[in-house]
């Protein structure tokens, strides 16, 4: 955050053009002010780094899209072998009970060690889901550990389903995603 020209300014929140969210911008601010702190003692300032965590709202709010750490592209970039595994709501019933029967999550995992590195979804109730899953995320807890029984019938029996399927796919390690990463496209 600090600036190029002087590093006694900071630029958190919208200003400088990153992720312009307010718990971004919060976490930014509260890091600036750190950071400034530290500068004056001579003690050395802290990057702001976070783990992408994004909801949108589509469908008149009843569908929201969640954006949460690692796609399977971005993970593979880090240098991780990725286990992907996604659902459809409809899979489970209670979606289609509630009327609001479409979208789908994924879950991705690295392979080797079964952290849990990202989750993307679109459904009803994912932004609620966004929670528990920035939790796995940020903590890094290995799928295989995370309990799968929801109350039935309950909205989250899709985390269930995702972490039954990656949990199962982790221990059998022969299953890793066959990805290839292509150099990403660019638009300039
Ligand atoms: C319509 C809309 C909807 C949004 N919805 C969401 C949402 O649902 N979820 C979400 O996370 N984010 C949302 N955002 C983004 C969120 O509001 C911003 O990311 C957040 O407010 C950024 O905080 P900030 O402190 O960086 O900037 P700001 O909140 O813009 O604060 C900057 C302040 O500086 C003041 N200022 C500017 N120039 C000067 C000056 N020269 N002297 C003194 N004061 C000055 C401004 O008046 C303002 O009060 C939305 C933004 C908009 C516009």
């Amino acid at each position: 955050m600090q600036t190029t020209d002087n590093p006694r300014v900071y630029v958190p929140g919208d200003a400088n053009g990153r992720d312009p969210v307010l718990h971004v911008a919060k976490e930014q601010g509260r890091l600036a002010g750190q950071n400034i702190v530290a500068a004056a003692q001579d003690n050395p300032v802290e990057p702001y780094q976070h783990i992408p965590h994004k909801v949108t709202f589509a469908g008149v709010g009843l569908y929201p899209v969640v954006q949460i750490g690692h796609t399977t592209r971005s993970a593979h970039e880090a240098g991780h072998a990725t286990v992907t595994v996604s659902r459809e709501a409809a899979d489970d019933g209670v979606f289609r009970a509630k009327d609001v029967p479409h979208g789908l999550a994924q879950v991705v995992v690295d392979a080797d060690d079964g952290t849990v590195l990202g989750y993307h979804a679109m459904h009803y109730h994912a932004d609620a889901m966004a929670k528990t899953m920035q939790v796995l995320v940020e903590m890094g807890l290995d799928i295989r550990d995370v309990p799968d029984r929801a109350y039935h019938p309950t909205t989250p029996e899709i985390l269930d389903g995702l972490i039954r399927e990656a949990s199962a796919r982790v221990a059998d390690a022969e299953w890793p995603d066959e990805i290839i990463v292509e150099p990403r496209q660019n638009f300039n």
